[in-house]
């Protein structure tokens, strides 16, 4: 029972339900009024510092709460502690470790309304992808703990010819540094520190400096959950303490999600070190393509599409970024899409109107406003556009727009955010397709719309990534069923929410006696 016997995922809420809705709404609005303040946790200790205002991504006018980053000392004082701590947490049954992350479970689903205002108000996040984003933490909790109890409660007989008892288990390794970024900063952040926690090992966490306040709460509720403090350390802080935290001799392993040239750093410092070699698990970035053949249903492809580039404001690292259209049906399919476009509602993410929210900063939004500058003067044409809501102008959106363009070759790198690039391409040419789209280097997820099965076959058979999907959206991999993860430039594996990813947190030990 590789993906977990017994394992429900979980149910989350169903945002077309009037009776569910208002009481949740009512619920997130007085939790954003009640205002959250995040400091670094070491030993369940809030630290003192100056304070930062956290502001709003949809209104940069509205405070959201205060955010206190971690110093040096604070680095310092956590790792101690967890380093103390960590023998201890390895050694503690793997049948205690699951039950917690499963009270942590519960815990978030009983905080919905209140997990859900954060993600809305500190990282721009819609109604949708508030849930969505509760549930995968809830799964991931769920799944870690199954898993954790599945591989870690014996260790495993290993008979042979050697006329000996041999004997395998896995153990923590020690203390892992969790560093997480902030599209997902619920999601991700629980899954790698859970992971990390439920494999035995002692957690230094540092959220993405833009979503503090989620990763406080996290910890908070892992405390509750009845995670140690000694074992738990929240450090929160920009990339200065990340690179404080990996270059220190003490740690075990590190986790990482966020971009390739931050995964390339973290690499380069943790060789350097002294002490210990280490494992990285880091999942990066994507350059996703989607193809659609002749035959391809228009209504579904458009709206997987518009799903695929634009939901959570295509900031997703398996968002689409380039569509492949065969040339016969083009013109079609770039006009119902087009027309799409016209139809989405970017505004407020708290309303249920709404389908697009901001993007996550003001760094994001200018480098998005260049690519999208850039594109103008250079794509063939702009294939379409969509209109900014009213309730946008102090906030950092971005109107989703599609451009077509020659090739995927013509993208230097990933655009994180709403934009979308559009190929046309001959049946003849499908394999030069193929072979440019493993020539970008990543291998994060791949969509395919066709109803030849032949063809769907061949094309998840040629393109090195780690999620294809044929004729649906390429977002929103689900935990325990659809394992997440890249190759090459998108990530190290193993896939989170897969069964063999808390083993990548853990050593291995055999022990063989003669009888
Ligand atoms: N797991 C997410 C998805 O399937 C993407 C994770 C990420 O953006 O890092 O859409």
């Amino acid at each position: 029972h590789l993906y977990g016997k017994g394992r429900r995922n979980s149910r989350g809420v169903d945002l077309t339900d009037r009776r569910a809705v208002e009481p949740l709404g009512a619920a997130m609005q007085s939790a954003a009024e009640r205002g959250w303040n995040a400091a670094p946790l070491i030993d369940g200790k809030a630290q003192s510092g100056s304070e930062r205002k956290v502001m709003d991504p949809a209104d940069h006018g509205r405070q959201v709460g205060t955010a206190i980053w971690a110093t040096q000392e604070h680095v310092d004082k956590a790792m101690r502690s967890a380093s103390a701590a960590a023998q201890r947490w390895a050694a503690t049954p793997a049948e205690d470790r699951a039950r917690c992350l499963e009270r942590m479970a519960d815990l978030m689903e009983e905080h919905m309304a209140e997990l859900m205002a954060l993600c809305t108000r500190e990282a721009g996040k819609g109604l949708a992808d508030g849930v969505a984003e509760v549930r995968e933490a809830v799964d991931f909790c769920r799944y870690y703990a199954n898993r954790a109890r599945a591989d870690f409660s014996a260790p495993e007989a290993l008979p042979g010819p050697t006329g000996e008892k041999n004997e395998i288990r896995l153990a923590g390794r020690g203390v892992f540094v969790c560093i997480s970024p902030w599209n997902f900063p619920l999601a991700i952040f629980c899954g790698q520190v859970t992971a990390a926690l439920a494999a035995g090992n002692a957690v230094l966490a540092k959220p993405a400096e833009q979503t503090t306040l989620i990763g406080h709460r996290a910890v908070q509720l892992l405390h509750q959950a009845g995670i140690p403090m000694d074992v738990l350390h929240l450090v929160p802080g920009d990339g200065a303490v990340g690179a404080s935290l990996v270059s220190d001799e003490r740690i075990d392993g590190v986790a990482f999600t966020g971009s390739v040239e931050t995964a390339r750093r973290i690499n380069q410092t943790l060789a350097q070190r002294e002490g210990p070699i280490i494992p990285l698990i880091a999942e990066t970035g994507g350059q996703n393509a989607m193809i659609a053949d002749s035959t391809a249903l228009p209504e579904q492809l458009v709206m997987d599409v518009i799903a695929s580039a634009f939901q959570s404001a295509g900031q997703r690292c398996s968002a689409l970024r380039v569509l492949y259209v065969q040339d016969e049906v083009a013109d079609h399919i770039l006009q119902m899409l087009a027309g799409a476009m016209e139809d989405l509602v970017i505004d407020d993410p708290a309303w249920l109107s709404t389908d697009i929210g901001p993007v996550i900063d003001e760094d994001a939004q200018g480098m998005l406003q260049d690519h999208i500058d850039a594109m103008r003067k250079r794509a063939k044409r702009v294939i379409g556009e969509a209109a900014l809501g009213p309730n946008t102008g102090k906030g950092t959106f971005v109107a989703p727009i599609a451009f077509e363009i020659g090739g995927i070759h013509e993208l230097e790198k990933e655009v994180f955010g709403p934009v979308l690039h559009v190929v046309r391409y001959r049946a003849r040419d499908l394999d030069k397709v193929l072979d440019a789209i493993n020539a970008t280097g990543f291998g994060l997820t791949l969509g395919v719309h066709t109803r030849i099965d032949s063809t769907a076959e061949y094309i998840a058979s040629r393109v090195k990534v780690g999620n294809c999907y044929v004729n649906r959206n390429q977002i929103g991999a689900v935990v325990g069923v659809q394992p997440f993860g890249g190759e090459g430039l998108s990530g190290t594996g193993p896939k989170a929410g897969g069964p063999r990813y808390l083993h990548r947190f853990a050593t291995e030990r055999v022990v063989t006696i003669d009888t």
